[in-house]
């Protein structure tokens, strides 16, 4: 679930690029985190609403052609050393190994990787559990990939059905030995929950073959219904029912209780890690840094500014603009929308915010907002959802109401 693909952007006139976008933002120090969306999939599974289109293998070549053609144009914004690197998808691990190869070289030639290489960044590539090979872990490892994150959602193989989602469970132990095996010492698993009919004992199952592989962070999310996709199609015509909000409340409580037994903690509502072993690159996105991003449908968000590519693969081949892709989207500087998703995304995270850093940024945008917050905040001490202490970092009650609480205290920014 790349969280490059959850930010709210409005749409703005087509003609826009990302060189354009770019041309605004100083190339120093330059954005830290690099995302390269990689759209080819298998099939189309019928949960998904990210951009991916079904794999032919005729044109992937095409599709590195273009993406080092865009990663040339973007290098000199990109921090030196850079930080972290994530190549999501669509699945990237269903790239041919000559291409990996190419553009790990790629890579390695354009930015400065070794932040990465001395173990104090991290660069990491979605898997599908059927598309891991020997070859494929061994071409990875020796371009510096050091991390996998592994899309397994389910080890119940009805459940996987039900998601069409078509791998063999048994492929998701294999996936993590062979990253290890190759030398790729960092490993994440993805999970689905509240699959139609999903009993809290499967989902205890599942979560209990998650944690036998060992894995050092694990992903858990609720299934959600997105508009357009097969399974919100299948759900409107009856075909089967979505868990209520009383299960999904009780499997993320036992997803949080059985994890932590396992020896990862949450760092953020949905992410489990080892000590030190949480996402960098999530957290860059979290924590509201800067990051570029390459490849059909990617998001960025640069000096302030946020765009996301034209999510059409033959959109993205066009080579119109210097090797900068097609935006659809664009946002200028907004210090209410910035503040709105420092909210969003920081109360999630177990660190939760500095309250005076947000409350400065507050006053700076509208002056009343300050009290406002701080009245919120208050209020969800006495009630219990968020610590007593100077960061606003919520409880383990107020987790399970975060969305809640988030309203509230960007209700506290309106006029
Ligand atoms: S493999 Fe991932 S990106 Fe591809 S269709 Fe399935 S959920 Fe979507």
């Amino acid at each position: 679930m790349p969280p490059n693909h959850s930010l709210p952007i409005r749409q703005a006139p087509p003609s826009a690029h990302a060189g354009a976008a770019l041309a605004a933002c100083p190339k120093s120090p330059g954005a830290a985190s690099l995302y390269i969306h990689v759209p080819f999939c298998f099939h189309k599974c019928h949960y998904c609403d990210f951009y991916s289109i079904v794999d032919s293998r005729d044109r992937q070549s095409a599709f590195v052609d273009r993406l080092e053609l865009e990663l040339r144009a973007l290098a000199p914004w990109a921090a030196r050393p850079l930080h972290t690197i994530f190549v999501g998808g669509g699945t990237p691990s269903l790239l041919r190994p000559d291409l990996w190869r190419r553009l790990l070289a790629s890579l390695a030639g354009l930015f400065d990787l070794s932040r990465i290489a001395a173990g104090e960044g991290e660069f990491t590539v979605e898997c599908n559990p059927e598309t891991v090979t020997p070859e494929l872990m061994s071409i990875l490892a020796s371009g510096g990939v050091d991390r996998v994150s592994i899309g397994a959602q389910s080890f119940n193989e009805a459940h996987l059905k039900a998601l069409e989602r078509r791998h063999d469970p048994d492929n998701v132990a294999r996936a993590v030995e062979l990253a290890r095996a190759a030398g790729i010492r960092r490993q994440s698993l993805d999970l689905i929950f509240a699959i139609p009919g999903q009993t809290p004992a499967q989902w205890r199952s599942d979560l209990e073959t998650a944690l036998s592989l060992n894995t050092e962070h694990i992903s858990c999310y609720a299934l959600t219904y997105e508009p357009n996709t097969a399974m919100t199609a299948r759900l409107k015509r009856g075909e089967f029912q979505r868990a209520d909000e009383s299960l999904e409340a009780d499997l993320f409580l036992l997803t949080r209780d059985l994890i932590r037994a396992g020896g990862l903690d949450a760092y953020e509502v949905s992410n489990f890690a080892r000590a030190g072993a949480e996402c960098r690159h999530n957290l860059a996105y979290w924590r509201q840094e800067e990051w570029l991003a390459a490849g059909p449908s990617a998001s960025a968000h640069v000096g302030g500014r946020r765009w996301k590519n034209a999510p059409r693969l033959d959109d993205y081949l066009d080579r119109s603009f210097d090797g900068f892709s097609t935006i659809l989207d664009f946002e200028e500087p907004d210090a209410g929308r910035a503040l709105s998703e420092r909210l969003m995304t920081g109360l999630r995270l177990r660190e939760g915010l500095d309250s005076t850093t947000v409350l400065a940024a507050a006053g700076a945008f509208r002056p009343r907002a300050p009290a406002r917050l701080s009245r919120v905040a208050d209020r969800l001490r006495r009630q219990g959802w968020l610590q007593d202490s100077d960061r606003w970092t919520l409880t383990d009650s107020g987790i399970l109401i975060a969305d809640r609480i988030v309203v509230d205290f960007m209700a506290a920014l309106d006029p």
